[in-house]
């Protein structure tokens, strides 16, 4: 793409009608279609993705959990408080660029409750999503793993069987993708393509460090390229600077810039443009909730393809597979820590997450408050008790999953002639009408689907139209907005709502 350019060929001083921070899932949309009708300057701290081939490659997908965060590749790992090791994108495309690929969207409920749209809008959403799906989405074939997955759900009840579908129905279905048959990834940076090219430029390399201000209304950005030289982009009159750095990269941008509780930017003696108690809280994270089976049979890597619904859509359930050895840190424990000396040959997770969650974090800034480091998050996972009984119905759910003639036909035998299953790390309690003891393995077991949101939500922070609320000039959208994520996973819905 010619308007893609390392941020240290850019000039010191420009001027757009739009800046948009951060060329993820959201910004990538955006910038398209900002660009139709305006100059448009979009700033990734990333590179663009071929530079990075892995990352196009669905069966490459679990590098995102091996390959060392090196500061400047598309895996940008972190540790939150709650010592769960967890990971967002730094890469044009943004997290769309490592993430599973499933492509699934919103409940409309979820337009009229979280977003406060009307009927009316509902075409416009169709149109959005539409735009999205005919560049960049696929009907996946399954594997003999996924194919089994789908029947062991609607045996388990979760029905009816959908077939293909990208909606948010209650039963099963085989969700769009946004790996093709080949197995090639087509995230957000293939939406640049949709864009009027000669409105667009591109920076990559370039971290934001800072917003800048005249008094209340946001005029301009500051930014570093990869020599460390810092650059200014000013907004024309009417123009607006729109943050989409993602729920963990947009909060902190806020802060860095002033905005945020006044006696805490103070106290890290950053300036302050706006006291906003909000920026930063109600940080929210799905922990999944599931099991790992271990099969003596080899099973190609297989990312979700088939999602299950369970009725009022209170769970989702995914599962992918893997032929082992697997060489994935523990502390992701996407599989457990003795997977790797296993001599099984294949494992495969099975995991669900609850709709809504409950408990709540927050992030601040570290010590050296610089926007090239992680900030400090915690998402206190299974604080509130709504949820330790949500994962405890959750796993119950999953429980029965194994007693399915589809997982009754593929259980293996023991030494002594038994058939049985082989769970891989802790095993699900032997007694799962126990609450307490079920409780105890949700809390044990704390793994992610890494769809974490909040830090400036809709009504707190940005108004309905994304609109930082008391600042003039400055809007975010991305994950950071949603106080509940939509449907079975959200990058659907971030690049349709960028539309
Ligand atoms: C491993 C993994 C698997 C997942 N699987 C799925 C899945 O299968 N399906 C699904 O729908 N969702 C999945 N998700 C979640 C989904 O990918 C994210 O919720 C979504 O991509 C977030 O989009 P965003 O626009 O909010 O942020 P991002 O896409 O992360 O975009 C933020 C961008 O801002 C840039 N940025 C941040 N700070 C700055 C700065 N100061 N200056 C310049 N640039 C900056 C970042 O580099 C990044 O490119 C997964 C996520 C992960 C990590």
């Amino acid at each position: 793409m010619k308007f893609v350019q390392d941020a240290s060929e850019f000039p010191i001083k420009e001027e757009y009608d739009y800046i948009i921070v951060g060329g993820g899932t959201t910004g990538c949309p955006l910038a398209a279609t900002l660009s139709k009708k305006f100059s448009v300057l979009l700033i990734e701290r990333g590179s663009e993705p071929s530079k990075y081939p892995s990352v196009l490659n669905e069966q490459q997908l679990l590098n995102v959990f091996t390959v060392e965060d090196d500061g400047k590749n598309p895996f940008n790992r972190f540790i939150s408080e709650d010592g769960v090791e967890n990971i967002r994108g730094r890469v044009l495309g943004g997290s769309s660029m490592i993430n599973g690929g499933v492509y699934s969207r919103a409940d409309p409920e979820f337009f009229r409750t979280q977003l406060g749209m009307q009927e009316l809008d509902m075409e416009m959403v169709e149109k959005a999503y539409e735009w999205v799906e005919e560049a960049i989405v696929f009907k996946p074939s399954l594997n003999l793993w996924q194919g089994a997955f789908r029947r062991f759900l609607v045996e388990g009840g979760v029905e009816p069987d959908n077939g293909f579908d990208l909606r948010d129905d209650v039963g099963t279905k085989i969700s769009g993708s946004i790996f093709d048959e080949n197995g090639t990834r087509h995230g957000a940076v293939e939406l640049l393509n949709k864009a009027q090219p000669t409105n667009l430029k591109v920076a990559v390399q370039a971290i934001v460090q800072r917003i800048l201000f005249s008094g209340l209304s946001a005029n301009g950005v500051l930014y570093s390229d990869s020599k460390g030289k810092l650059h200014t982009a000013y907004i024309r009159k009417e123009g607006e600077i729109i943050v989409s750095a993602g729920a963990i990269g947009s909060p902190q941008l806020l802060l860095l810039s002033g905005i945020g509780p006044k006696s805490y930017l103070s106290s890290l003696q950053l300036p302050v443009v706006l006291h906003q108690p909000h920026v930063g809280q109600s940080m929210m994270d799905y922990p999944r909730f599931g099991y790992v089976l271990a099969w003596p049979f080899p099973l190609s890597f297989t990312s979700s393809k088939v999602i299950g619904i369970s009725q009022n859509k209170t769970f989702y359930f995914q599962s992918i597979a893997s032929t082992t050895p697997l060489s994935i840190p523990p502390l992701f424990s996407i599989f457990p820590p003795n997977s790797t000396s296993l001599t099984t040959t294949s494992l495969a997770t099975i995991g669900g997450k609850f709709s809504k969650v409950a408990s709540t974090g927050s992030l601040r800034l570290n010590s050296s408050a610089d926007a090239a480091s992680n900030p400090i998050v915690r998402f206190n996972y299974y604080s509130h008790p709504a949820d330790v009984a949500m994962c405890v119905k959750g796993v119950r759910k999953v429980g029965g999953f194994l007693k399915t003639q589809t997982v009754e036909n593929i259980k293996t035998r023991d030494l002594e002639g038994n058939k049985t299953i082989q769970f891989v790390g802790l095993p699900l309690p032997g007694n799962l009408s126990d609450d307490s003891a079920v409780g105890e393995f949700c809390k044990k077991t704390v793994t992610l689907y890494w769809h974490y949101h909040g830090g400036c939500l809709v009504g707190k922070v940005v108004d309905g139209n994304y609109s930082v609320i008391g600042v003039k000039n400055l809007r975010v959208l991305d994950g950071s907005t949603f106080a509940v994520s939509p449907g079975s996973n959200p990058t659907a819905t971030l690049m349709m709502l960028a539309r």
